[in-house]
């Protein structure tokens, strides 16, 4: 008899427990939320952050591929067509847009990047895209797309602006953590040469000069000229390393550290999140990951 009245407590009390958690998790499983598609791996992470648990979130440059020039396969205009809404970083970084929007059914291309203070390219005309390397940028992309999300799928809100508030918090310790790491490195010594010269937002936020052998990787040619220019500069300012991004053709830097005598100190993640198992698969872990790498090789 105990035993009848104990297993019938222990029914009550789970059925009371499972009507909780349906009421707290909303309609997050049923489905009601938005097919999102993004245009890098980079801002992907950053809509899993704020809309993961409610949509679907999908990117268009598979990770290892650069996001200038990318070719659009078939299955990404399968991709937009579904989607509920595209958002791309804009500043001129996806060149292949028009032509992937063109051939797409009407879907709300929305860019992330309005209110960013953007930086004019030096060589030629248009706009610097790689905001994201300064993280304050990412906190207004951030703010930005919640907005977006919100008035888009209100019944979604409630998720949205916690799990904003949560990653802005998150991003704000990043943020705070870079600036610490950073006057680790002597001050003559802080400047980063790349090949793709993308790190000038977050030169101009952490306090480096930054030297590529090219400006955009659209751009890409890696001439002598260029090369030998930026050997003249490692040797002039006498720096301890260089560094190499995931995404591109390494062979130019390496005749930089070559002719120059001075090591690739690392890996840096520019224009894409790292694979699976990398360390860096989130934007948050692949700023950490630049940043340990430029204070190891520049403070030596
Ligand atoms: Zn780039």
């Amino acid at each position: 008899m105990k035993k009848v009245c104990f297993s019938f407590v222990m029914m009550v009390i789970a059925l009371i427990v499972a009507g909780c958690g349906a009421e707290d998790t909303g309609t997050s499983e049923d489905g009601e939320g938005l097919k999102i598609v993004t245009s890098f791996s980079i801002l992907g992470d950053v809509l899993e952050n704020i809309a993961g648990e409610r949509s679907s979130v999908t990117y268009i440059v598979p990770i290892g591929e650069e996001p200038h020039e990318y070719e659009p396969v078939p299955s990404d205009f399968q991709a937009v067509s579904d989607a509920d809404v595209f958002y791309v970083n804009g500043l001129g970084l996806e060149e292949w847009l028009q032509r992937l929007v063109e051939n797409t059914s009407d879907v709300d291309v929305v860019e992330v990047s309005p209110t960013i203070d953007a930086l004019p390219l030096e060589e030629s005309d248009g706009l610097d895209p790689h905001a994201w390397l300064d993280v304050k940028n990412v906190m207004k992309y951030v703010e930005v797309i919640r907005d977006d999300l919100v008035e888009r799928d209100p019944d979604g809100a409630e998720i949205y602006v916690a799990n904003a508030e949560a990653y802005l918090q998150d991003l704000q310790e990043l943020e705070d953590w870079i600036h610490d790491q950073v006057t680790t490195i002597p001050e003559e010594q802080r400047t980063i040469v790349i090949s793709e010269n993308a790190y000038r937002y977050f030169g101009e936020a952490y306090g480096f000069d930054t030297v590529g052998i090219w400006e955009l990787n659209s751009h890409e040619e890696g001439t002598p000229g260029q090369i030998s220019r930026v050997v003249d500069i490692v040797k002039e300012l006498d720096l301890p390393a260089v560094f190499v991004e995931t995404t591109v053709n390494k062979s130019f830097m390496t005749t930089v550290s070559n002719d120059s005598g001075v090591d690739i100190a690392g890996e840096v993640y520019t224009d894409a999140v790292g694979l699976e198992g990398s360390g860096a698969e989130t934007y948050i872990d692949m700023m950490k990951h630049n940043v340990d790498t430029f204070v190891s090789g520049l403070s030596q």
